[in-house]
């Protein structure tokens, strides 16, 4: 069984006592593929180290989060357009619009959001979203944009069935984490509607740990947990979900 992960920020300085025995429980947890989202420029040299570190395994994305996007973003795009034109990336992610923690930069998020947009039609990428209480905001831009060549993952997808079903109309797969093992999480509800040929599994550790695990640090090889509950709510053995999910992570990047 592989399973992939495809979103996780394994570079992050919560690992930084015991990354690589993080990294060794996932691997023997059969979680073997691992997605890196980009967050901005001060992340690029561990993000290349931990490729290094680890060449079968880890795929890294580049682009610029919309949390991180402040009145130097523009600069950060430069970065992002620089390092794309010397090497390959997966993606162009994590990208999107974030109003939770900062309404104020709407505008610039927007921008930036596009401005990838356009990077990830120009080198044939796909685009992994961040959306956090930017529903309407993000199927805007979306719509704008829609083309065969924009297609991707809604990443840490918690919306309703409607805007799962609007997502997926864009090219999008949804990325199904701990959200799913919440109580509260509601998208278990409704999950077993949508086709699991637009699923994929993914941690976004050092973040949103599943149950049992909830409030504490997340990490890749937890996945496992969203596989048991994706096997619950699709009534389907964990082994097939492991595979379909898999292939589709392929699917869309192409690795
Ligand atoms: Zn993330």
């Amino acid at each position: 069984m592989t399973i992939t992960d495809t979103h996780t920020h394994l570079y992050s300085e919560a690992f930084e006592e015991d990354r690589d025995a993080m990294i060794k429980r996932a691997i023997d947890n059969n979680v073997t593929r691992f997605f890196i989202p980009a967050i901005d420029s001060t992340y690029t040299k561990a993000m290349l180290q931990l490729e290094s570190d680890y060449p079968e395994n880890v795929f890294l994305m580049m682009g610029l989060h919309p949390t991180h996007v402040k009145d130097n973003y523009k600069g950060e795009l430069k970065h992002v357009e620089e390092m794309l034109s010397k090497r390959i990336f997966y993606a162009i992610g994590e990208i999107g619009i974030d109003l939770y923690w900062d309404k104020s930069t709407l505008t610039i998020q927007k921008d930036a959001f596009k401005h990838q947009i356009h990077l990830a039609k120009q080198y044939q990428l796909p685009i992994v979203i961040h959306c956090r209480e930017a529903f309407d905001e993000i199927f805007e831009v979306l719509e704008s944009e829609k083309s065969d060549a924009l297609f991707g993952i809604f990443h840490c997808f918690t919306g309703t069935l409607e805007q799962a079903n609007k997502a997926i109309s864009y090219n999008m797969k949804l990325g199904i984490g701990g959200v799913s093992t919440f109580k509260n999480g509601k998208i278990d509800q409704f999950l077993n509607q949508i086709d699991l040929k637009h699923v994929v599994l993914e941690t976004d550790a050092p973040y949103l740990a599943p149950k049992p695990f909830r409030g504490k640090r997340n990490e890749s090889s937890y996945i496992v947990k969203v596989l048991e509950k994706l096997s619950e709510i699709y009534e389907t053995p964990k082994e097939i979900i492991a595979e379909i999910t898999t292939q589709n992570s392929k699917d869309i990047f192409k690795v």
